[in-house]
């Protein structure tokens, strides 16, 4: 590993501790240092470069997420009020098996991401549309 200024460290740090992939602004607000956001991206673009981090865009925002891990995970994503969830149910271990065998993959991890809507959002986009209706 190369040297890391005490600040990528501090970032770094974040997103592989967060059970779930973080986004910028929460990166920003679980710092204990307060340094600028353009040195938060380029850490995060360096990151990604060098594998120590993955991205991925959800409904047009990035999240980040570890590979300490082995960048194992399951996630429940809401496009509406963009809370993402971890679920632990492996549900593609025999999916795996049956990729390694057509394909003569070794595969060593999966990462998953389902989008939606949330319980509560579906309630209140049903309250909406209901609304709608009995006008
Ligand atoms: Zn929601
Ligand atoms: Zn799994």
């Amino acid at each position: 590993m190369t040297k890391l200024t005490p600040v990528r460290k501090e970032i770094l740090s974040v997103i592989e501790h967060a059970e779930v992939p973080v986004n910028v602004s929460s990166i920003m607000d679980s710092l204990v240092s307060v340094p600028n956001i353009s040195t938060v991206y380029r850490a995060l673009d360096y990151f990604e470069q060098n594998q120590y981090i993955h991205s991925i865009s959800l409904s047009g925002m990035r999240f980040y997420y570890g590979s300490s891990h082995g960048g194992h995970g399951h996630f429940l994503f809401c496009r509406e009020c963009r809370e993402l969830i971890k679920f632990d149910d492996c549900i593609v271990h025999s999916l795996q098996k049956k990729l390694q065998k057509q394909y003569q993959y070794l595969i060593s991890s999966h990462v998953l991401f389902f989008e939606g809507l949330c319980g509560d959002c579906r309630k209140l986009k049903d309250k909406k549309s209901n609304s709608i209706f009995k006008v």
